[in-house]
């Protein structure tokens, strides 16, 4: 079945000059990217959208870091899109991440893991209207 995920390319991702790196490989496996952008997210937008991790003890430290500087955001299409994206992303925690993986070639540590992806249908539809309309995506 044909789906919609929410990908984001971190901070960390941009500064370390990894965007075509990233598109590249979501090219090259079939997922096709239908809308894209690069925004700068302030605190309290970054809070919102990991409002799921309110209250856990890296909640402060992670919307810090993905407020810190631009990041690239797209939705992907494709057959199984969501699982896909996880497969080429690898584990949150770059060390556990299969070899091949974007976090395990490129990440520095769990909270600076390059890329994010929606786990699943209900969590896709929320990220990818927390930024964009239907309008924009193609
Ligand atoms: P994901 O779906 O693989 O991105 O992982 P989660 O939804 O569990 O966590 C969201 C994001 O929070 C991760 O991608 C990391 O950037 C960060 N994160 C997760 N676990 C930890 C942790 O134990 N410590 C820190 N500092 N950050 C974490």
């Amino acid at each position: 079945m044909k789906e919609r995920t929410l990908s984001i390319i971190k901070p960390d991702g941009v500064r370390k000059g990894l965007i075509g790196e990233v598109i590249r490989r979501f090219e090259k496996e079939g997922l096709k990217i239908v809308a894209m952008k690069m925004v700068r997210l302030d605190k309290e937008e970054a809070e919102g959208f990991y409002a799921v991790h309110r209250g856990k003890p890296f909640f402060e430290s992670l919307t810090t870091f993905m407020s810190s500087g631009p990041i690239v955001v797209m939705v992907l299409e494709g057959e199984k899109a969501i699982e896909r994206n996880r497969q080429i992303m690898g584990a949150t925690d770059p060390q556990q991440a299969e070899e091949g993986t974007i976090r395990r070639m490129y990440a520095d540590n769990i909270q600076e893991n390059i890329v994010h992806g929606s786990d699943a249908p209900e969590t896709a539809t929320f990220e990818i209207s927390y930024f964009f309309s239907s309008l924009e995506i193609v």
